[in-house]
């Protein structure tokens, strides 16, 4: 279960414009949020970069065949004459945001057997079970 907060409110850059019934929306977002590593379940706080760029198209005159220009428009949709930009904003951010969060890419995470935060400390749990592949040389009789 990934769990996201941010520490301050996000900042938000929007620049928008009207092209005709399209809108055309650019933001930038940036915050500190606080995520939870996925191996070792600490919290960590990490930096969020994110710029997006929307076109928004009322959703009553949709054309049949929508051209864009760049593949990497994204097609929102507005209805009436106010825009509501916050539900897309989030959406953006939920994007930005990483599905497996780990707290650096070599996280040792958890030890399975005891817990123990294996960043911080080595447990005696690897050394006491021993290396299977060495296990099955015990059980060889060699003879002579
Ligand atoms: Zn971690
Ligand atoms: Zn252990």
């Amino acid at each position: 279960m990934c769990d996201y907060s941010f520490e301050a409110p996000a900042r938000v850059r929007l620049e928008y414009y009207r092209a005709g019934q399209e809108l055309f929306v650019n933001g930038h977002i940036t915050g500190r949020v606080n995520g939870r590593c996925a191996r070792c379940v600490e919290a960590y706080p990490f930096e969020l970069v994110k710029d997006f760029s929307l076109v928004l198209v009322p959703r009553c005159d949709l054309p049949a065949e929508v051209e864009l220009n760049e593949e990497d428009l994204d097609l929102s949709f507005y209805e009436g004459d106010s825009v509501d930009l916050s539900p897309l904003v989030r959406e953006q951010i939920l994007l930005a945001l990483p599905t497996r969060p780990l707290c650096r890419d070599a996280c040792k995470g958890l030890c399975p057997q005891c817990g123990a935060n294996l960043n911080l400390q080595i447990c005696q749990c690897a050394a006491a079970v021993g290396d299977p592949r060495l296990a099955i040389l015990r059980t060889l009789k060699v003879s002579h």
